[in-house]
This record gives structure tokens, C-alpha cells and sequence, in this order.
């Protein structure tokens, strides 16, 4: 069975159009499956418009529950406990970092280990094809962990439904999440703004992009904003990652995220920019050798 190449769409920081890029990628596909990635602030189901088929709980932890009928007030669990969350007969969930120490420790056994929901993750149809999401609650971490979930059904759904491509909003930054959501990556498009910090930010995922061996290609998003800023991005152009698009400030981007659809079903012109970068991808994805 051929395996599906995934693109990872990035940005080094959060606000540059990466989710626009992504949605409008899945919105001119043909084959593929959606997977978002940015599950701490997923934001692709709100531009895809899905149907929700599969909810999962997401479970990554334990933590300490204490049976105080059964305490006997020994304090062996507050003198032990280095997070400071255990006390006699009660235990502090938000603190408990889920070490056991206490449930070993305590002489009359009230204290169990139970595991606790971290998010949920969900497999939705939308108009182009799957998707699969994920919520983390507030303050939850372990995103890598639901990262690398979401990311593993995705490749799931695109094998059994012998899809050629998966799509991949990811997160921001360079993390643990990113690190989670490039590896057996087929390619990475990253998006930039020409903000002065972008040569910065971009030199910081590029380097997660080299530790995996993905191929990175870079979209300059609302180029004319600052032109000689994006020229100096061009400018890096070369064997670390390659310029394959700029797309125009064009207010339909907003517009179409705000109406919950992606920008190239409105048209306009950056959806028209958008059309000839996925293009360049798809001709740039077939003639990498496969790194699955
Ligand atoms: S170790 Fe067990 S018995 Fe002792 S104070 Fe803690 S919960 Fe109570
Ligand atoms: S499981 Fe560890 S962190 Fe949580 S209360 Fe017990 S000793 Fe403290």
C-alpha cells in the first residue's frame, strides 16, 4: 500500500495565515485528509465546516484521588509530595503532577492513581474529505502527545480510504507540538509574515525541519505590506528552504475566515496566489523521494 504524503503547513509564531494557508489547501485538494494539528487552538474546523461522525476522550495521565474515610492523617503524602499538592485527606488536582509517589507511600492505602481526560479528539467529514481535530482543555499539556494522535489516525483514514495526501495544520512556534507534528513528514510550507522578526522566527522552525530531514518551502502571506522586508526573505531563498509564493494583503481573507470558509471558494487575490502556490506544492511534493 503507497504511503500518503503528508504537507505540515507552520509558522515560527502564531497570527501569519497559517490556518488560511492550510484551509485553502484542503479546499483545492482532491485526495487528501485534514488533520489539525494547532490543538491548542484548533481553528481549521471553523473554516471547514464539518460534521462531527467519532468523539474520543484523550486521556495522557494520572493523577492522585484520595479516599478521605480511609486517611488517617499520617502526613506522609504532604511531606513527600515535592509539587506540594498532597494534604491529609485531600489532594490538590490542579498541582498533582501525577508522580504515584503519594499512593506508594500511604500506610492504610487511600490514595489511587486515576487516569484523567486531557482533551477530547474527533474524526469529522467535511465537503473535500476527513478531518480529524482535537481540543485540549485549558492548561492541559501533553500536546505533543495529542499532536502525534491526531496526526497517526489522520494517516489512518488516508491509508484505509486509499487517499494520496494528508494536510496538516500545524502549530506555531518550535516546541514540543511541531517537533511532534514533522516527523515521516512529506513536506513542510511554512508561512511567513515580512515582519521584522520573521528572518528569526523562520530560521527557528527551518531548523526543526532540518533535525527531521522535512523540505521546507516558504509563502510570504501579505508580501506588500513591507516589500523589502519580504525581498530579504527571498533573498534567503536557497538550499535551506525555497520561496514558492507570495500571497497578497486582500481583505476576502479575513472576510472568509470570519464567514467560516476557506478563502478560495470567494475567490480574489489571494486566493488566486494561493491556487498557484498549492500548484507548486503538489510539484514539489511528487518529486521528493518518500520519507515515511
Ligand atoms: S499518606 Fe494517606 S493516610 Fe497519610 S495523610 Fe496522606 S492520605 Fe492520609
Ligand atoms: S501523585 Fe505525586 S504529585 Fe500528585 S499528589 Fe501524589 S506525590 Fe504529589
Amino acid at each position: 500500500m503507497t504511503e500518503p504524503a503528508e504537507i505540515v503547513v507552520l509558522s515560527g509564531k502564531g497570527g501569519t495565515g497559517k490556518t488560511s494557508v492550510a484551509a485553502a489547501f484542503a479546499d483545492l485538494s482532491a485526495d487528501a485528509v485534514f488533520c489539525d494539528a494547532d490543538v491548542d487552538a484548533a481553528n481549521l474546523s471553523l473554516v471547514l465546516s464539518p460534521e462531527e461522525l467519532e468523539r474520543h476522550p484523550f486521556i495522557a495521565s494520572t493523577k492522585a484521588f484520595v479516599d478521605p474515610s480511609k486517611c488517617v492523617e499520617c502526613g506522609l503524602c504532604k511531606e513527600l509530595c515535592r509539587f506540594d499538592a498532597a494534604r491529609p485527606g485531600k489532594i490538590d488536582e490542579l498541582s498533582c503532577e501525577g508522580c504515584g509517589l503519594c499512593s506508594r507511600v500511604c500506610p492504610p492505602g487511600a490514595i489511587e492513581m486515576k487516569p484523567v481526560v486531557s482533551g477530547q479528539w474527533f474524526i469529522s467529514s467535511t465537503e473535500k474529505g476527513p478531518l480529524v481535530h482535537a481540543r485540549l482543555e485549558p492548561g492541559e499539556g501533553n500536546s505533543g502527545r495529542l499532536v502525534a494522535l491526531v496526526r497517526q489516525k489522520a494517516r489512518e483514514i488516508a491509508k484505509n480510504e486509499a487517499r494520496r495526501l494528508i494536510i496538516t495544520d500545524g502549530p506555531p512556534g518550535i516546541g514540543c507540538p511541531v517537533i511532534a507534528s514533522l516527523s515521516s513528514a512529506k513536506a513542510a510550507v511554512l508561512v511567513a509574515e515580512p515582519s521584522l522578526t520573521a528572518i528569526h522566527d523562520l530560521n527557528r522552525v527551518l531548523s526543526v525541519c532540518e533535525q527531521f530531514g522535512v523540505p521546507a518551502y516558504c509563502v510570504i502571506n501579505k508580501y506588500d505590506i513591507h516589500e523589502d522586508n519580504s525581498k530579504q526573505i527571498e533573498d534567503l531563498s536557497g538550499e535551506r528552504f525555497r520561496v514558492i509564493g507570495r500571497i497578497p494583503f486582500d481583505e476576502e481573507v479575513p472576510r472568509s475566515m470570519a464567514l467560516g470558509i476557506p478563502v478560495t471558494s470567494r475567490g480574489g487575490r489571494a486566493a488566486e496566489s494561493i491556487k498557484a502556490i498549492w500548484d507548486e506544492v503538489l510539484g514539489s511534493v511528487a518529486g521528493l523521494p518518500d520519507t515515511s
